[in-house]
């Protein structure tokens, strides 16, 4: 037998005809890329939205076609994101920062008809437009007196195209399982792999992140949004603010400790979201002015390990709350957050400060399970490491065109390709990339795990692991530490401070003090380049500790 309740379906077009309906005058304030600050709100976005739905329609744009964008976080991007899934099209969001030959691979693998683009990256659209064959249309996000037709030629004004197309444009009225985003993993190893979200579970993943335990999103909150749009839909903020009427402040391409911080403090600002590095120059820009936040309370992170000592920090010093975050392009990408449970609340404030470091626990949304290479199920006692699947209303279920052939075991569990453990209360930790663990003399040395302690230092600024070639316990751990500016130390500070928190052979056989830990193209820390950097180190003989026992 079915319900007897209506049929309304979760269409992305709902939640901004739902926010200039009833958060109309609520600000979206962006940093242009021009530029200046300026404002606007839900219903000038949505009316906005749907001129540009008009303007694509005139340019033959069908349902289902894709539609892609490459662009800063600011509000002619969020317009862009609308006008392109009410009518049915898909938008795909690149990331600017891959590698140019990836962008054009993505370009023609999605065989994308159009490219709304920001200014900033006129000059490699110019250079590689021959490369780009399905390309029709390039649309520039600025207004005439910025456009600069030499820059790129026969591509078009995105101003003058809203100015020229009609307000009135019918959204939706196709079914829920409509595609309506695509976005690339970073292919750190192969090509890039496409995930192909739906109206359906994006609006899943929105209802979701707005609860409590997991962004905790409501009319009331400023939010800053640093994680970008043009990768794993930002974490649904996109979707969520104006999902809730919250406020939104959009840093456009300034992400430097000293221009966020300026507008956390000028607009408001009480919850934003970004990676862990992010913060880390954050802080390092207000210890360098001696400043603190009027009105910041909350924040996410995520996309890779939060050290613990970056949570202690904003606690204490900055009286700001970090939840720590874990998702993945192919989650939507959040999977699980570390809010406290009944039970860990109930611990005191220094314990519960363990537990918000973990990855966390996942929604009513997330299945979550570990298993062992042989695929058997291992237990949730905290200590075995095991290989991470997933299962949810907002899982990939296949790669765009097939890519990577069957991605699903026998339960449609996703392999995430991460280690995790988890304890019996429930939280998830990720000991690290399944590709990034250091085998040593047949154990696993969690990467992941030294590296956050050893950012703990206080001389600190980020630290990094990676396993090299030993010729007797086959890998051995190397600690790469870039140091706080003006700092200097030793080897053997870091190793006594290491020393009791690390099993005795986790110790890294070297500790090196490096100008530069690289960043890959989502703000992870670049191991592949790290390894290729460090590929024919030896390490010095008679450092290696006793392997384990
Ligand atoms: P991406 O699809 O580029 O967002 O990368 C997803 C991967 O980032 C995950 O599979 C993890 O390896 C890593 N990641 C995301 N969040 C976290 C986190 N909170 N801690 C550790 N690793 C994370």
């Amino acid at each position: 037998m079915l319900g007897l309740m209506q049929d309304w379906p979760l269409t992305l077009d709902k939640i901004l005809d739902h926010a200039r309906t009833w958060h109309g005058e609520r600000e979206i304030v962006t940093r242009q890329v021009e530029g200046p600050i300026v404002r606007t709100t839900y219903a000038q976005v949505h009316e906005r939205a749907k001129r540009l739905s008009n303007a694509l329609l005139a340019l033959g744009i069908n349902p289902g076609d894709r539609v892609a964008t490459l662009g800063w976080n600011t509000a002619r991007h969020l317009e862009t994101w609308y006008g392109i899934i009410g009518i049915g099209a898909v938008c795909h969001t690149l990331n600017p920062r891959l590698f140019v030959e990836q962008i054009c691979y993505i370009v023609n693998h999605a065989a994308d008809r159009v490219i709304l683009t920001d200014t900033s990256f006129l000059p490699m659209l110019l250079e590689q437009r021959g490369n780009m064959q399905t390309v029709e249309h390039l649309i520039v996000l600025t207004d005439a007196d910025h456009m600069d037709d030499a820059a790129l030629p026969g591509a078009l004004c995105f101003e003058s195209l809203l100015e020229e197309s009609s307000p009135d444009c019918v959204w939706g009225g196709f079914e829920e399982n409509t595609a309506a985003g695509l976005c690339y993993t970073s292919g750190t190893t192969g090509n890039p792999k496409g995930v192909l979200y739906s109206h359906r579970t994006n609006f899943l993943h929105t209802l979701t992140s707005m609860q409590v335990d997991m962004l905790a999103l409501s009319g009331r909150e400023t939010v800053l949004p640093v994680v970008p749009m043009c990768h794993a839909n930002a974490w649904g903020l996109t979707y969520s603010c104006p999902a809730a009427g919250a406020k939104m402040v959009l840093p456009g391409p300034k992400l430097d400790g000293e221009s966020l911080y300026e507008l956390i403090e000028s607009e408001g600002v009480t919850f934003a979201a970004a990676v862990p590095t992010v913060w880390q120059g954050l802080l390092q820009h207000m210890r360098g002015i001696g400043a603190k936040f009027s009105t910041l309370k909350r924040v996410a992170a995520g996309g890779s390990a939060v050290p613990e000592g970056l949570i202690r920090t904003l606690r204490d010093d900055y009286g700001v709350t970090l939840t720590h975050a874990w998702g993945m392009t192919e989650t939507s990408p959040l999977g699980t957050e570390s809010s406290p449970s009944a039970a860990v609340a109930a611990l005191d404030v220094e314990t519960q400060l363990k537990y918000r470091a973990k990855q966390g626990r996942p929604p009513v949304t997330i299945q979550l399970k570990l298993e062992d290479d042989e695929g058997r199920e291992l237990p949730h006692d905290g200590v075995t490491f095991g290989r991470l699947k997933v299962k949810g209303a907002y899982v990939i279920g296949e790669y765009f065109r097939g890519d990577g052939g069957k991605i699903l075991d026998d339960d449609n569990f996703f392999d995430t390709g991460d280690v995790a453990t988890i304890e019996p209360m429930g939280y998830m930790q990720i000991t690290d990339r399944s590709k990034d663990v250091i085998k040593s003399g047949g154990e696993w040395i969690s990467s992941v795990e030294v590296e956050n302690i050893a950012a703990g230092h206080p001389k600190a600024l980020m630290a990094a692991v990676i396993g090299v070639a030993h010729p007797k316990w086959d890998e051995r751990p190397l600690l790469l530490v870039r140091l706080r500016d003006g700092e200097t130390a030793t080897p053997a500070e870091f190793r006594q401070f290491l020393d009791g928190k690390i099993a005795r052979w986790w110790m890294p056989d070297e500790i090196l003090f490096v100008d530069d830990i690289p960043l890959g193209a989502t703000g992870k820390i670049d191991k592949k380049l790290i390894r290729e950097r460090y590929k024919d180190y030896s390490l010095p003989d008679g450092a290696t500790p006793a392997a384990k026992g």
